[in-house]
């Protein structure tokens, strides 16, 4: 066990960096951030930053010999840094699943090689390999980069009209894959943590409705059959026990109109989905890393209240100033000072008796 006081090391300075290293520090813990940028949102509330590329070595060995433990607080960390940092100090989640799930076409052959549903999907290498997959799975069917695609980025829709060439030029990555066209009822998320003994703290599955592809809301509990709700965790809990987790895992899932559960992405880290667990529940999300890495036991992860969390996005953060008035509202701001359209700037909870 890592006592209190011991300090741990986040590569990534964004919002889920923030929110763990706040909970960290309720838990008497240190934070230190590993940061492109200077005054990052999680850098504003750690003890500690290095700012510097993630190709810099030096910064990166240095900043390993700062800290007891590390984590990363998003997927498109290049791999090389976070194995340098494993050299010298414990790195959970473990640095082969951020690996794999940094690459759309090892998480999917992953998952299936253990026996969890996906969407169908073929490897594209090229435009001839575009036109053959686009006549085996038919269209629409969807084309993503097997690398540093999120919130819908390097994501691009195959219409049936669709000129292959043209999709192939949108994407704008070397290596694709072309998944077949879920019209899917819901989409879903389970959030759990997993501790070094493989004990587990599920959260209930939530569903997430996206804007543009970027998540806008999301409501816990999902309001599905019991049955699927039982499903999806069982898939979770299976995914995370073959990758061995230490640490915060979400399953984003599709939820088929005729039940069925595909699992679309892997996320090896707190997750937007999970922030409603800060405000309605017993242990939030971001604890549980903490306890995770530390080697402390899991907390509980009991549900006070349900809960729907809207993101506030872009010029939506002027969203901030109705819900800091209303006393049924949680607000939460990432501190950030330049805003972009799609920029995640903060979050709003809203609590409701529970079901
Ligand atoms: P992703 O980056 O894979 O999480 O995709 C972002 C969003 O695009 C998802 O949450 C879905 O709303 C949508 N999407 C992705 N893949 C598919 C698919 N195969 N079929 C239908 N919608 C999809």
């Amino acid at each position: 066990m890592l006592p209190p006081g011991s300090t741990i090391g986040i590569l990534g300075g964004g919002q889920l960096g923030r929110m763990t290293a706040m909970a960290a520090a309720c838990l008497g813990y240190r934070a230190h951030i590993f940061a492109t940028e200077h005054d990052s949102p999680a850098a504003q509330v750690s003890a500690a930053a290095t700012v510097a590329p993630f190709g810099d070595a030096a910064a990166v060995a240095r900043f390993a010999a700062a800290v007891d433990v590390a984590t990363f607080e998003f997927e498109n960390i290049p791999a090389a840094a976070v194995r340098r940092v494993a050299a010298k100090r414990p790195v959970f989640p473990r640095p082969e699943i951020l690996e794999t799930t940094q690459d759309r076409l090892r998480e999917k052959n992953f998952l299936r090689d253990i026996g969890v549903a996906t969407t169908e999907f073929r490897e594209i290498a090229d435009l001839d390999a575009l036109t053959a997959a686009i006549g085996e799975l038919g269209a629409p069917a969807v084309l993503k980069t097997v690398r540093m695609g999120y919130d819908g980025k390097g994501q691009v829709l195959v219409a049936p009209d669709s000129e292959p060439q043209e999709a192939w030029r949108r994407m704008g990555g070397s290596l694709g894959i072309l998944e077949g066209f879920v019209d899917f009822r819901c989409e879903i998320s389970v959030v759990l943590a997993r501790a070094a003994d493989g004990a587990m703290a599920v959260y209930p599955p939530v569903e997430n409705r996206h804007v543009n592809h970027i998540l806008d809301t999301t409501i816990a509990p999902a309001d599905l059959p019991v049955e699927t709700l039982s499903k999806a965790e069982t898939i979770a809990r299976h995914i995370a026990e073959r990758l061995d987790l230490i640490g915060v895992l979400a399953v984003e899932m599709f939820v088929t109109k005729a039940g069925a559960l595909l699992v679309n992405e892997l996320a090896p880290r707190p997750h937007n989905s999970g922030h409603w667990t800060i405000d309605a529940c017993m242990t939030s999300q971001f604890e549980q890393l903490v306890r995770a890495i530390c080697g402390l036991p899991l907390g509980s992860t009991e549900r006070h209240a349900d809960a729907v969390m809207q993101n506030l996005i872009g010029r939506g953060v002027e969203r901030w100033r109705g819900a800091v008035a209303d006393p049924k509202a949680k607000l939460h701001l990432y501190g950030k000072s330049r805003l972009r359209p799609g920029r995640k700037m903060g979050h709003i909870t809203r609590l409701l008796p529970r079901r």
